[in-house]
């Protein structure tokens, strides 16, 4: 079974998204620049990376 995965490039920061069988392993590189340095991010319920920038009450 096939599961779309976040992968991002360690090179110039691209975020893709990529199908992936289950239990393979095989070499990527960025659609982009073509780097082979890519990061196989985790899954993400909900994105609520920039909260902090909201907290200041001034
Ligand atoms: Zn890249």
């Amino acid at each position: 079974m096939a599961t779309m995965e976040n992968f991002k490039c360690m090179l110039c920061g691209h975020e893709y998204q990529e199908l992936v069988e289950e239990g393979e392993d095989k070499e990527r590189s960025c659609p982009k620049c073509r780097s082979n340095s890519i990061r196989h991010l985790k899954k993400r319920a909900s994105q609520g990376d920039s909260d902090d920038k909201g907290k200041k009450t001034e």
